[in-house]
């Protein structure tokens, strides 16, 4: 297979640039480096990298037009980057799936999209599944412009399917963390296992009540692979996540543990987080049904364990004590 990875350069890409590899697949990857590295994919000598933006409607047909199929993950992503560029996430989002989407129904290209469970919003359920109701908040508070802008993504790519026959899939993942995921635009478990391996205070925001299901990566990867080879399915939605959910007071707590860090835990306001009239998701859990049937997924890795990896690779990384 030859295979355009969007986005190859961040921290799912480049896992996902990885497996490919490993699997003898030619790996093309475009990225604009907004958030990713050339070094997450620096010992991947086999992957032939075009660093462009995927608004740049000429580059992605040539690349497009190159391989067998496209998985489209490039996206402005991060709470804070939403935040403060709240232009730049609706307009790369936007626009860039649409022109992803347009090449690779000009040659026929089977992609895969992957989706956030943003897009189910503030709505309050025990899990979410791929059919369930929206809940979106005002559109004077930017956070809700990434979850809008993912949506119309779906329904974009749903009707390239309804309209062309063109074959989509989309994934929505849930909170996917791993190794060479970055803290530095909001993502709270590299945030907390690097205040925990300098023993600063972990900055939990608000009461720490919210829940989230971290997905591992090295579970979420050949989930994604198996939906792109599996041809029988198309025009469909999946979540991607894990089932073992928890609070962030108690994962804050975990990582202290598991770290073996002298950190306290301090709260924030959320507003001083990330300004005024910010709201949270409260919980987050994946209905993973149809995925299980559709592919077999059954995630192996437990929180802890993810931990673990995540707090071993950030200690690797950081410089070492005078
Ligand atoms: N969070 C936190 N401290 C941090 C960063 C994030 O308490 O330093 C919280 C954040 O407010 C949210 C949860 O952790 O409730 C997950 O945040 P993340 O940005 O990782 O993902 P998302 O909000 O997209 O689920």
């Amino acid at each position: 297979m030859r295979a355009l990875v969007t986005g190859g350069a961040g921290f799912i890409g480049s896992h996902l640039c990885e497996t490919l590899v490993s699997q003898g697949d030619k790996v093309f990857v475009l990225d604009d480096l907004s958030t990713g590295r050339f070094d997450n994919i620096e010992h991947l000598p086999e992957v032939t990298s075009v660093i462009d933006s995927t608004l740049n409607q000429d580059i992605v047909r040539d690349l497009v037009r190159e391989v067998d199929v496209v998985y489209h993950l490039a996206a402005t992503v991060g709470v804070r980057l939403v935040v403060e560029r709240p232009i730049n996430t609706i307009v790369n989002n936007i626009q860039g799936t649409e022109v992803v989407l347009e090449e690779a129904c000009r040659y026929r290209r089977r992609l895969l999209i992957t989706s956030s469970s943003e897009v189910y919003g503030k709505g309050v359920k025990e899990q979410f599944h791929e059919d369930d109701d929206r809940l979106m908040g005002p559109t004077t508070l930017t956070r809700w412009g990434y979850a809008a802008s993912k949506a119309m993504d779906e329904f974009l790519a749903l009707a390239y399917w309804i309209e062309k026959r063109h074959p989509v899939v989309i994934a929505r993942l849930f909170n996917t963390v791993g190794p060479r995921q970055t803290g530095r635009y909001g993502m709270v478990i590299p945030r907390f296992v690097t205040q925990a391996l300098r023993n600063e205070p972990l900055t939990v925001h608000g009461d720490g009540q919210q829940t989230r299901c971290f997905t591992y990566v090295g579970d979420a990867i050949p989930a994604l692979i198996r939906l792109m080879e599996d041809t029988s399915i198309a025009g469909e939605v999946f979540n991607l996540g894990s089932p073992e959910c928890v609070t962030i007071e108690e994962l804050a707590h975990r990582i202290i543990r598991l770290s073996g860090s002298q950190s306290s835990i301090t709260h924030i306001p959320y507003e001083q987080a990330y300004g005024e009239g910010y709201e949270d998701i409260m919980n987050r859990a994946p209905s993973l049904a149809k995925l299980e049937q559709a592919i077999g997924y059954k995630p192996k890795t437990s929180l802890d364990a993810m931990l673990e990896i995540i707090i071993d690779h950030i200690r690797k990384s950081m410089p070492a004590p005078l």
